[in-house]
């Protein structure tokens, strides 16, 4: 008589050769691509542009969590909303510990206020997700997670 399983168990099939590689997938740690797909560490890149921008190479931004795909248009929404109705005193707070200039270039002019971790991945607006950018290094940063703050402000 053959006994009953104890759990249910069900033998592994053996698993296709080669398949725990392919199922292995990294992605890219500025832009939250498949790393097969993403062209950040390429000549002329967003990310490339930015740095010699800058002049410097940066960590990406440290976070726990991989980059959340698909944020809900309302939370979006919902977020740059919340950034506009505090523009005006996060500029100032940022503008006084870290000066009035580009986090990446030093320029002047035109400075916005950036989401480290854009929203489109998750990123929140909270003082502690902003940085001072000129208008051009925010262009092309894009969404890319960049911390360009100094040191003391990272996390
Ligand atoms: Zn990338
Ligand atoms: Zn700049």
């Amino acid at each position: 008589m053959a006994r009953q399983a104890k759990c249910g168990k069900r033998p592994r099939e053996d698993p296709v050769p080669g398949a725990s590689v392919s199922l292995e997938m990294t992605y890219c740690s500025f832009c939250g691509r498949l790393s097969q797909r993403c062209a950040c560490h390429e000549a002329g890149s967003d990310l490339q542009r930015f740095l010699e921008r800058g002049g410097k190479s940066y960590a990406p931004y440290k976070r726990d969590a991989p980059y959340k795909r698909g944020v809900p248009p309302q939370v979006k929404s919902a977020e740059r909303r919340h950034l506009q109705k505090q523009y005006k005193n996060w500029h100032t707070i940022l503008t006084e510990s870290n000066g009035e200039c580009c986090a990446n270039c030093g320029e002047r002019k035109d400075l916005v206020l950036d989401h480290v971790l854009p929203i489109a991945k998750g990123g929140l607006s909270r003082l502690d997700n902003l940085q001072l950018l000129c208008s051009t290094c925010n262009r092309i940063k894009g969404k890319l997670a960049i911390d360009c703050r100094p040191a003391k402000h990272r996390e």
